[in-house]
């Protein structure tokens, strides 16, 4: 979902008519990777004609058990065989009482945390969108402070929380009510990064208003992969807790293990009052979004923020299912630390024999970042011919971002960074 994501030819040869005859302009990876795709298994799609590619981009970080999972898999066709109800609202259903059941049980609960589950609409941005109205209802204000480079959604509510110019420019109105603030080392570590935050908080001359609620991403996964530290995080949540400011963290994209733990912000040991989960939580690919929060926040009244696709049973169904598979101990949220790890140490030796190359991120969200921006797209785009799928993100698209699904087999891990190596020795821009 990078700014411009279109990393290949401006026409799209290889794809049927339709997709520039009837398809808006709007779209994005059919011209990233303009191949009609077919089957997907695991870490692996293939194409129409045959080709297989190995899939590290994971549907935005959506695929973090892997294409068509097979014990997610049956449980899915179990359930749609048997005539069980798919589309219910926020009604209650066996596949709904499952899940809450569920994520109490294996996530709330082990980690102590006393949340109330909300279904909105079955996006990230949905799941955002909720967030920002309960703050604002909590509190009785309207300013949000949310980071640079950030990203929460398209919709109005979450551009104007979002860094991007382009994405903001589409709003095609104000975005309001939103203040930026530094995100951690945005000034390279020269400058204290959210004590500008605090200072304005304190000077009667500051210009701002009493915020609702901070907004943050544990690891900025659009924003070019920005991880802010433990201990900023930490006197983030702290500053928060002081001036009666309620925390987001969005874990859209971080959180269902991508970073290692259930919750990306389970390392820094702090406890949000707001979190936002999406992409994986359904494990299938299934559309499906989280709003949790404090019990104390849960002002809603009945049907106060509702929408149709609340209730998609098939994803609750996989999302079960995907609880009980991979978290009902500590150790695949350790194989992912450990995959992440072996990812890293091999990007810090391409990083280490290519000069304006470093790299960064945190568990299995890595990439390498470019001083020459365009390269970064240049190299997912030698990548796809070699069979490998990965975006760009960072406000100029110079991140090269690995979100290979936690899955990934280490023999596939290696076989995506060989072909990644051998892409940044041979693009040309
Ligand atoms: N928040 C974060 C952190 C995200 O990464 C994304 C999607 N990339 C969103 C929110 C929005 O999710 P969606 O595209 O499902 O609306």
């Amino acid at each position: 979902m990078s700014s411009s994501a279109v990393l290949a030819r401006p026409e799209d040869p290889d794809l049927p008519e339709v997709y520039t005859t009837v398809e808006s302009e709007v779209r994005s990876y059919c011209r990233s990777w303009p191949t009609t795709m077919a089957t997907a298994e695991g870490s692996w799609i293939t194409d129409t004609s045959g080709n297989r590619y190995l899939d590290f981009f994971a549907g935005a970080g959506a695929l973090n058990y892997g294409h068509n999972n097979p014990n997610l898999k049956t449980a899915l066709i179990d359930y749609l065989a048997g005539n069980m109800i798919v589309h219910s609202l926020d009604m209650a259903t066996v596949a709904k009482t499952a899940f809450l059941q569920t994520f109490e049980q294996l996530i709330l609960r082990p980690r102590g945390l006393d949340y109330k589950v909300q279904f909105p609409g079955p996006t990230g941005a949905n799941a955002v969108e909720a967030a920002l109205k309960l703050a604002r209802k909590v509190t009785g204000r309207e300013s949000i402070i949310n980071f640079t480079n950030a990203f929460h959604g398209m919709t109005l509510g979450a551009l104007s929380v979002t860094g991007n110019s382009m994405k903001r420019a589409g709003a095609g109105i104000p975005l309001v009510h939103a203040t930026p603030m530094p995100y951690d080392n945005y000034f390279g570590g020269i400058t204290e990064d959210f004590h500008w935050f605090e200072r304005v908080l304190d000077d009667l001359g500051g210009g701002l208003n009493h915020p609702a609620a901070v907004i943050v991403e544990t690891v900025q996964g659009e924003g070019g992969l920005n991880v802010a530290r433990i201990a900023w995080l930490q006197a983030l949540a702290e500053l928060c807790r002081r001036r009666d400011i309620l925390l987001i963290v969005d874990d859209v994209q971080m959180g269902c293990g991508r970073t290692g733990p259930f919750f990306s912000f389970e390392e820094a040991g702090i406890v949000p009052d707001i979190v936002t989960l999406s992409k994986s939580i359904s494990g299938y690919g299934l559309p499906m979004a989280l709003t949790l929060f404090r019990h104390d926040l849960d002002v809603w009244s009945p049907g106060e923020h509702n929408g149709t696709f609340r209730g998609h049973n098939p994803a609750f169904v996989t999302a079960t299912r995907a609880l009980e598979t991979y978290w009902q101990n500590a150790t695949f949220a350790e194989e992912t630390v450990t995959k992440g790890r072996h990812i890293r140490e091999r990007l810090e030796k391409i990083a280490a024999a290519t000069p304006g190359v470093s790299a960064r991120g945190r568990g299995m969200a890595q990439g390498l970042k470019f001083e020459e921006t365009s390269r970064a797209a240049a190299i997912c785009r030698v990548a796809f011919e070699r069979g490998l799928l990965m975006e760009t993100s960072g406000p100029s698209d110079e991140v090269v971002k690995l979100l290979p699904p936690l899955t990934t087999s280490e023999d596939d891990l290696d076989a995506g960074l060989g072909i990644l190596a051998e892409s940044v020795a041979a693009a040309h821009i």
